[in-house]
C-alpha cells in the first residue's frame, strides 16, 4: 500500500484528485445534494427522458414482467423479447440493417474495435476519441494510428504513410464528448474510399440531438448508408444504459461471434432495456424535443459567447468554457456549486494538461428561464474570478 499512498498524494498535489460525490436526482435536470437542491448542467440527459412516466412506467413494468436480472448471456438464457425489440426498433431509427445490444458504451467500443482490429490491421483514431475507443484500440492487436483532432489533412497523410497489409478502420467520435464539435464526416469517408477503409462513428451524444429527429451524425450530414459502423449509446439521450452498434447483418453477425464484451457478460436488466425502449419511442413520437434541445443550447451558446467567454460556434449541447488549469477549474465549479449550479470540471487526463474545463450541458428539460438565470451567475462567477475579464 505503501505506494499507493504516496501516488495518491501526488495527485492531491496536482489538483487532479477524484471523489464520488452521491446526488439524489430530483427530477431530469435538478439533483439534491447535502441537503440542498442544484440546478444540474453537466448531465447528459439530454432529453429529459430518465423521469418521463411512460418510460418510468415501462421500467417498472419490466421488471413485473420479466424479473430483475437477466440471469444470462445472450447467448445463453438472457436474450428476452425486449432485447429484439428494442435492436430492432434502433435497426429501424437508425435506418441500417441490424443491431447488436452492448451492456455499456464503453464495452461496445472496446468489443467492436478489438474484434474488427487484428495482428495486420491498422486503426486510425482521431486524438480527441473517447477513452472507450482508446482502450478498444490497446485491447486489439492492430497498430494504432492517431490522428489530428478533426484534421482531413493529417488523417490522409497517416493513410498514405502508413503501411497496411490487412483491413484500415477510420473510428472517430461523431460529437466529441469534452468539446462538443462535430467530426467532418465527408472529409472522412471521402478518405476512406480512397483507402478502402472501414469507417465508425461513436453517435453516443449524437443519438437525440442532431440529424433529423435525432438520428445522429450520419443523418445530419445525409450521409445515409455510407457509415459501415455506427456505435452510440443508450445511457445519454436514452435515458437509460448500454451502448449498441447498428450496421449491417453481416456485421452485426460477425460481433456476435467474435466480441467478446458481448458474449462474455450478462445481458442487460430487463427494466433498462425496457427503459431504453420507451425513451426511443419517445424520441419517434416527439421529434420537437431534438428542436427544443438545440434552442437550449444555442441560447447558452449565445448568452455566454456575447459576455465574452471564448465559445466556439456550434450546434450540440455541449459547451466547453476552457479556463487552462485544473485548480482554476475547480474554483470556479466551487463557486457556481455555491451558487446552486451544478458544472463539473473537467481535468487531465480526460483532457489535455492546460485544457481543464467547465464541461456545461444543457438539456431539452431545463426551461428557458432557468437557463437565462444560470447564464447570468456563470457569467458573474466568471468575472469575480477573472476567468473572464
Ligand atoms: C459516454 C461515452 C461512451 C461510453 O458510454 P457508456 O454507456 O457511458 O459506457 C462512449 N463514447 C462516448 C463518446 C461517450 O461519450
Amino acid at each position: 500500500m505503501k505506494n499507493i499512498v504516496s501516488e495518491l498524494e501526488i495527485i492531491r498535489q496536482q489538483n487532479l484528485y477524484r471523489q464520488i460525490r452521491t446526488c439524489t436526482a430530483v427530477d431530469a435536470v435538478h439533483a439534491e445534494l447535502e441537503g440542498k437542491q442544484y440546478l444540474l448542467l453537466s448531465a447528459n440527459n439530454y432529453l429529459g427522458l430518465t423521469h418521463n412516466a411512460k418510460v418510468q412506467e415501462q421500467a417498472a413494468q419490466a421488471v413485473y414482467d420479466f424479473g430483475t436480472g437477466a440471469g444470462g448471456a445472450r447467448l445463453t438464457t438472457g436474450s428476452t423479447p425486449l432485447h429484439d425489440a428494442l435492436e430492432t426498433a434502433l435497426a429501424v431509427f437508425k435506418e441500417t440493417e441490424a443491431c447488436l445490444l452492448f451492456n455499456t458504451g464503453y464495452m461496445a467500443n472496446v468489443g467492436t474495435i478489438a474484434a474488427l482490429a487484428g495482428k495486420n490491421d491498422v486503426i486510425f483514431s482521431d486524438e480527441l476519441n473517447h477513452a472507450s475507443i482508446i482502450d478498444g484500440c490497446r485491447l486489439s492487436r492492430g497498430k494504432t494510428v492517431v490522428y489530428r483532432h478533426c484534421s482531413r489533412a493529417h488523417l490522409a497523410e497517416c493513410l498514405q504513410k502508413t503501411p497496411c497489409q490487412g483491413r484500415r478502420l477510420i473510428v472517430t467520435d461523431g460529437v466529441f464528448s469534452m468539446d462538443g464539435d462535430i467530426a467532418p464526416l465527408p472529409d472522412i469517408l471521402d478518405l476512406a474510399k480512397r483507402y478502402d477503409a472501414l469507417v465508425m462513428v461513436d453517435d453516443a451524444h449524437a443519438l437525440g440531438v442532431i440529424g433529423r429527429g435525432g438520428r445522429g451524425t450520419v443523418s445530419y450530414f445525409g450521409l445515409e448508408g455510407q457509415v459501415d459502423i455506427q456505435m452510440g449509446t443508450m445511457s445519454k439521450s436514452l435515458a437509460a444504459e448500454g451502448g449498441y452498434v447498428t450496421g449491417k447483418k453481416e456485421l452485426i453477425q460477425y460481433l456476435i461471434n467474435r466480441a467478446r464484451s458481448f458474449i462474455f457478460s450478462t445481458a442487460l436488466s430487463p427494466a433498462v432495456v425496457a427503459a431504453a425502449n420507451g425513451a426511443l419511442a419517445e424520441l419517434v413520437a416527439n421529434p420537437e424535443l431534438v428542436q427544443t434541445l438545440q434552442s437550449h443550447a444555442l441560447l447558452m451558446r449565445q448568452m455566454l459567447g456575447k459576455a465574452g467567454f471564448a465559445i466556439s460556434e456550434g450546434v450540440t449541447p455541449i459547451i466547453p468554457v476552457i479556463v487552462g488549469d485544473a485548480q482554476a477549474a475547480l474554483s470556479m465549479s466551487q463557486s457556481l456549486k455555491e451558487a446552486g449550479l451544478l458544472i463539473s470540471a473537467i481535468r487531465p487526463p480526460t483532457v489535455a494538461s492546460g485544457a481543464s474545463r467547465l464541461r456545461i450541458t444543457v438539456s431539452a428539460a431545463h426551461s428557458r428561464e432557468e437557463l437565462e438565470q444560470a447564464a447570468q451567475k456563470i457569467i458573474n462567477i466568471g468575472r469575480k474570478l477573472q476567468i473572464l475579464r
